[in-house]
């Protein structure tokens, strides 16, 4: 027999498949990692086939080295999973293959973790230590009457608290026997599932549970406000489904920002869950991973990566806050977490629940459609109110010569607050690292003529650029429409904001969270709990602070600017917007004390905040699906980008003329399905002392007309799959920079 062998080796651009024998390994089956001979050394493999004979002469293989695992780490399920991701993705099998298994396995560097206890031999244990251990040992003694007490402990335990000397000599003597057992890491042990509290559903919720229990088995979108209830929901449904034996996967952002989820569901499913994520240690990773593949747990919690559990038999997938960016992988193997869910639920013939207070506006779309079913929670639990959101217009502060980071809404607010001994959350939107130009005057910002996006200000070259078009433009001075010079450009920092919040209010201790304070694997955790247990008065945070967070003595929500990402140029941007600041919003409130929250905009009339104001999401999908379809964004078009990067200028330059002229060419035979097609250079021109050019297309029709160019487009790319020069695809890429 011979057996197909996917080598597992970096530095290649193209997969490597050779024919090994299979020799002594009548086991092996597609799914076995193995070693194999490759050149001089040995390398490690997948087998993603075995057949009866070769394209090559037999005598001309070489035979597997020796296998790796006692069993398959990527099932027939997964196989498949890996042929449709390289075809949609345009990925290397082995990119996709490494998906599947904790990164650590590869090259050995993580095995099980085993415990050798101690015991007494059976004919000893009931025995007078007297008969058997002279009385001037007094070690022995104690050691065997320990043994006698307690059964069985482990062996580096007894060394610490006993004489080592003795363990040793009994153990010589045949009258303490020892056995390896496995051991578990388990990840963060600290978070115990707590009481099992039995909550009964509302109508509400049950009406949706209801659904999810029924054969019906879809693709869902779940539409439920914040604080309605979503994650009880996703626990009745996954108890269901684990009555029928089946297993489940729930999808959250990002597992450490949000410790309670995890709590909730160790309280309520115990050891049954497994949590998959990056911060895991290798050996906790490995561990969790292999309680999934045996059937120990059956329920995977985790970050994106999750959704590729080794789970057999799913009864049930949950993407919440399927909006997040996190579940759209940016760097190689790129991927959507959504399409993979979609993919695994349908062979396994299960739903697909997408849960968020503010969808996508795609996955929206796709619920108007009829791809999606829509299902909905209008309301918070206990009919609790939605926080009542004041916009306060920033150019009335600047006029009234406040030019201050805080206006005298929010800081009167914060002052009640504070006085109340309540708690405050101050949000700094930090989306992308980029800054816009701004007229503090009357609001005005630079947008690019053709592409109607925001400018970026490139500090280095001191231009403006449209991230979608590479158009460039001077920088502003005075301002167009209201000839002020008070032009901001740039932004302020969370530190500042620690700083000038301390100078207020002194005697309230104030804890900050963002990329700087969060470097370590455990300081999310810590900053959330100590803001949990009521040790600080005030949160300053980014992003992270919007996610998910059950806080309920927090009564007072500050936006600091929430322009920042309504500007940042990407046509998402009105989008994650509104997202961010119902999302943030939906963090006040939560208990009974009704929530406030002060929203600080040099834009007050922009209808991304008219709707988030009155929490109407859907007034605001129409409006912008509105918006999409005139000037053909996704879902309308799809986006497809190429990117060429290389050391050399004129390799990346050369190389890309070469694909754009092909490219051109198929552009000229199918016009009607490109609404935009252009080539530049790339609005971050190097990285990491890489040139970066690109082109970009949107694409419209059909969508196998659409699957069918960008197919060809593929073709194109790997006839300039060259060393020297990395090139790659992107489809509806998250971030253009
Ligand atoms: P969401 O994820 O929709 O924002 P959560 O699932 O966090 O909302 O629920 C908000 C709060 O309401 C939680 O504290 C949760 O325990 C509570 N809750 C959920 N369902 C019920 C219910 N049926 N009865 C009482 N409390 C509930
Ligand atoms: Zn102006
Ligand atoms: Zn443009």
């Amino acid at each position: 027999m011979v057996a197909e062998v996917i080598v597992d080796i970096s530095n290649s651009e193209v997969d490597k498949v050779f024919d090994y024998l299979i020799d002594g390994s009548p086991e092996i089956r597609a799914g076995f990692r193995v070693l194999v001979p490759f050149g001089k050394t040995t390398v490690e493999g997948y087998v993603i086939k075995v057949k009866e004979c070769s394209d090559y002469p037999l005598e001309k293989l070489k035979p597997i080295h020796s296998v790796l695992d006692e069993y398959p780490v990527i099932s027939t399920e997964m196989m498949t999973l890996m042929e449709y991701m390289r075809e949609r993705y345009h990925l290397r099998t082995v990119d996709v293959l490494r998906l599947f298994i904790p990164s650590q396995m590869r090259g050995g560097r993580v095995k099980e973790l085993t415990v050798k206890y101690a015991y007494l031999s059976p004919e000893y244990r009931d025995k007078d230590v007297a008969q058997f251990i002279r009385a001037s040992a007094s070690a022995q003694m104690d050691l065997v009457c320990h043994l006698q007490e307690v059964d069985r402990e482990s062996v580096t335990a007894l060394n610490r608290d006993f004489s080592a000397a003795a363990l040793r000599n009994l153990i010589a003597r045949g009258i303490v026997l020892t056995e390896e057992e496995e051991s578990l890491r388990t990840p963060y042990k600290k978070i115990e599932g707590g009481e099992n509290k039995k909550i009964t559903l509302t109508p509400a919720q049950q009406k949706v549970v209801d659904r999810l229990k029924s054969d019906e088995h879809e693709v869902y979108l779940l539409h439920g406000v914040t604080g309605s209830g979503k994650t009880e929901v996703y626990m009745h449904s996954i108890s269901a489904v684990l009555e029928r034996g089946k297993s489940a996967i729930m999808l959250v952002p990002e597992i450490s920002l949000t410790p309670q989820v995890l709590r909730v569901f160790r309280s309520r499913f115990g050891d049954n869950v497994a949590l998959l994520h990056s911060g895991l240690s290798a050996g906790e990773r490995f561990d969790e991973w292999r309680r999934l593949l045996q059937g120990k747990a059956k329920v995977a919690i985790g970050a994106r990566s999750a959704i590729f559990a080794p789970l057999t038999n799913l009864g049930l997938i949950i993407i919440d806050e399927e909006h997040d960016s996190s579940y759209i992988s940016e760097t190689n193997p790129r991927y959507v977490t959504h399409e993979v869910a979609c993919f695994r639920a349908k062979y396994n013939d299960c739903s697909l629940v997408m849960g968020s207070a503010t969808p996508s506006i795609d996955s929206y779309y796709y619920a108007t459609t009829g791809k999606y079913k829509l299902l909905e929670l209008p309301e918070r639990v206990n009919k609790r109110a939605l926080p009542e959101i004041s916009v306060v217009n920033m150019c009335n502060e600047v006029y009234d010569g406040n030019n201050g980071l805080f206006s005298r809404l929010l800081l009167a607010r914060l002052t009640e607050c504070m006085d109340r001994n309540e708690q405050a959350i101050i949000f700094l939107n930090r989306r992308g690292y980029s800054s816009y130009m701004m007229c503090r005057t009357c609001g005005y910002v630079a947008k690019c003529e053709q592409c109607d996006v925001s400018l970026v200000y490139h500090k280095e070259e001191n231009v403006l650029k449209c991230h979608y078009c590479g158009n460039r433009y001077a920088v502003l001075d005075e301002c167009p429409e209201c000839h002020s010079n008070n032009i901001k450009r740039g932004y302020v920092g969370t530190q500042q904001i620690v700083e000038q919040l301390s100078a207020l209010f002194p005697d309230k201790k104030i804890l900050r969270m963002d990329n700087d304070t969060t470097q370590n694997k455990d300081s999310h955790a810590k900053i959330l709990g100590e803001f949990a247990a009521k040790k600080a008065s005030i949160l300053v945070g980014t992003q992270m602070i919007a996610k998910g967070h059950d806080f309920p003595d927090v009564t007072l929500v500050g936006i600091v600017d929430a322009d920042m990402s309504l500007h940042f140029s990407d046509f998402r941007s009105n989008e994650r917007t509104f997202q961010l600041i119902t999302q943030v919003a939906g963090r006040a409130g939560r208990d009974e004390k009704l929530g406030k929250v002060v929203l600080q905009t040099y834009s007050p009339n922009h209808y991304v905040y008219n709707f988030a104001v009155k929490n109407n999401y859907k007034g605001f999908y129409e409006k912008e699906a509105n918006l999409r379809e005139v000037s053909k964004y996704p879902p309308f078009s799809r986006i497809v980008r190429v990117l060429v990067s290389s050391e050399s200028e004129e390799l990346a330059s050369r190389t890309l003329k070469g694909i754009f002229d092909e490219v051109t060419e198929i552009s000229r035979q199918k016009r009607e399905n490109f609404a935009y097609f252009g080539a530049m250079k790339s609005p971050v021109k190097r990285i990491q002392s890489k040139f970066r050019v690109q082109i970009l297309m949107r694409l419209i029709g059909e969508n196998d007309e659409i699957d069918d160019i960008t197919k060809e487009v593929y073709c194109v790319v790997d006839k300039y799959t060259i060393p020297k020069a990395s090139v790659f695809v992107e489809i509806n890429p998250n971030n253009l920079s």
